[in-house]
């Protein structure tokens, strides 16, 4: 069977990028960073590992993207598109993985995330700087899934 592939883009569709395969993390995160970052109460992030993340902007995405660091984690750099001002992507040089917002990832007719059941969160992380509750179904984590203290 052939690996997944699945585009994502930034607001404006100047940025563009490819992921393929399994996440290694499907995520609703509610960190305060994410949280004061896009000004949301959580946001749905998914890593990928170093080459399952490829840029594939029209022009070259160096022209059209900015970097900035993550405040005290060096080895974590984040990339805007200068057009729109979206993040779109991190890279994370100590874990050799790429992070992506879902909510960014290609729509089918309907407003749909395409392929929703290999992408979809399996957990909250970060959940106790959560700004609400929430009542699903998945677990809830101090930290990172399965790597930290389950709250519920
Ligand atoms: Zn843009
Ligand atoms: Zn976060």
């Amino acid at each position: 069977m052939d690996t997944p592939v699945y585009q994502g883009s930034c607001f404006c569709g100047k940025v563009t990028y490819e992921v393929m395969g399994k996440p290694l993390i499907s995520a609703y995160c509610h960190c305060t960073l994410c949280q004061r970052l896009h000004s949301s109460a959580f946001i749905h992030t998914v890593h990928f590992s170093e080459t399952s993340f490829k840029w594939t902007c029209a022009e070259s995405c160096e022209s059209v993207t900015d970097t900035y660091p993550v405040a005290g984690k060096p080895w974590k750099m984040r990339y805007r598109c200068k057009e729109c001002g979206a993040t779109v992507a991190s890279h994370n040089s100590k874990a050799n993985n790429w992070s992506i917002r879902g909510a960014q990832l290609e729509r089918d007719e309907t407003g749909k995330i395409k392929a929703w059941d290999e992408l979809k969160p399996t957990a909250h992380m970060f959940y106790g700087t959560r700004m609400l509750d929430i009542n699903d179904d998945l677990g809830k984590w101090e930290g990172y899934e399965n790597q930290s203290k389950k709250i519920s």
